[in-house]
């Protein structure tokens, strides 16, 4: 390795229902990014089972790394150490990748080191945009997660603003299960709202004008009532106008906060990262509003947005590069917060994964195009 490469990193992420492995030189240079997806798995379920995603990470995680390393052209020999995602994210399944890079680690003698599940998201963007510099703010929309954050440098991270009940991937799923789509639902919705009529439902804009904390239970709650009414009235409205409605509003909270946050931090970047910034919507309209408020947007490619390894062997490479590895005994934590945990740290939840989707509407109101109602 020299030092203008930085370290060959080989990063593991298995916080949730994806088992992703890549390989990345620094924490600019894409390798290789296998991502095996347990979406087959899941979908029957409505949600991710935990119990589930940590045996298929069992099962994908040997063949994923080798595939990993195969697309990378490199040997674990010639890697200079391995990252894994030690939270937050799913305990079961944290457990799995926690374990495998030990293993890897202790058999091949290399260093390993912790990352943190969010600062992977923010590491996605640099793959994209070497040029990356703070200052910046961040928003991270997941299916666990929904975070503002401000830096003044990598790696050190201040809490604007979180939500205060459901996570944004959270309510695109349960809103798409409501409305008789598949699971993941946010992909669905996305598709279904580029045929729909944002005009045609009538929904809130949660919190808006009222700092950076984000509330999205209400959003989906008022959906539901407005299919309720609708359907009581004895009207129909099409699946895909709802999931145009929906998408707006949420959308039209996301930009507005993050716009507000920017400006008031001063800071002249944004990065928008995470399952949800794979949102068509949300990307074209956030940049519409960077290029409005003279701010430059830097939005990973949607498949580095999801989750995946490349963006963990990112912030290893930095972690590793600044700090050194970590000490074997490091635990998987579910519920890590460092080093977005500041002094500015809001009261918010701290980010278990996905919480399972709530039930579906009874009684709909939906005229459907596909529906499964
Ligand atoms: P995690 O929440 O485990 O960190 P990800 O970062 O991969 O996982 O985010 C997954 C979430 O992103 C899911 O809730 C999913 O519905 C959502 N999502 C993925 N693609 C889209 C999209 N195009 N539009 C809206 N939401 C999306
Ligand atoms: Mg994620």
């Amino acid at each position: 390795m020299t030092e203008s490469d930085g370290p060959l990193v080989l990063g593991i992420e298995t916080s949730c229902d994806e088992t992703g492995v890549g390989v990345v030189r620094g924490t600019t240079r894409l390798l290789s990014n296998v991502v095996a997806s347990q979406e087959d798995l899941h979908s029957e379920y409505g949600g991710v089972v935990p119990e589930i995603a940590a045996r298929a990470h069992l099962e994908r995680l040997n063949a994923t790394a080798e595939k990993a390393l195969a697309e990378a052209g490199v040997s674990l020999e010639e890697v200079d150490a391995v990252a894994v995602t030690a939270g937050p994210g799913l305990a079961g399944a944290l457990v799995v990748g926690v374990a495998a890079a030990k293993a890897l680690a202790l058999a091949a003698s290399k260093p390993v080191v912790a990352v943190n599940h969010l600062e992977g998201h923010i590491f996605a963007a640099l793959l994209d945009y070497p040029e990356f510099t703070p200052p910046a703010v961040a928003l991270i929309v997941s299916g666990g997660h929904t975070m503002l954050v401000h830096f003044e440098e990598l790696g050190c991270y201040r809490l604007l603003g979180d939500t205060l009940d459901d996570a944004v991937g959270e309510a695109f799923d349960k809103v798409a299960r409501l409305l008789g789509f598949g699971f993941p639902g946010g992909p669905e919705i996305d598709r279904a709202a580029g045929r729909g009529h944002a005009s045609a439902l009538d929904l809130p804009r949660p919190m808006r004008g009222e700092g950076f904390d984000f509330s999205m239970a209400g959003l989906k709650t008022a959906v539901v009532t407005a299919l309720r009414n609708l359907h009581s009235s004895g009207e129909r409205v099409r699946r895909d106008d709802v999931a145009a409605s929906f998408q707006r509003a949420v959308v039209d909270v996301l930009v507005e906060k993050t716009v507000a946050a920017a400006d008031s931090t001063g800071v002249p970047s944004v990065v928008v990262c995470g399952g949800v910034a794979a949102n068509s919507e949300l990307r074209q309209e956030m940049k519409r509003a960077c290029e409005e408020s003279g701010l430059q947007l830097y939005i990973p490619q949607p498949r580095l947005c999801v989750d995946n390894g490349a963006m963990i062997a990112s912030a290893g490479a930095f972690r590793f590069e600044r700090e050194g590895p970590d000490l074997l005994d490091f635990e998987a934590n579910p519920s890590l917060l460092a080093p977005f945990d500041s002094d500015d740290l809001s009261a918010g939840p701290s980010g278990l994964g996905p919480a399972a989707a709530s039930g579906a509407l009874g009684g709909s109101a939906l005229t459907g195009e596909g529906g499964s109602h």
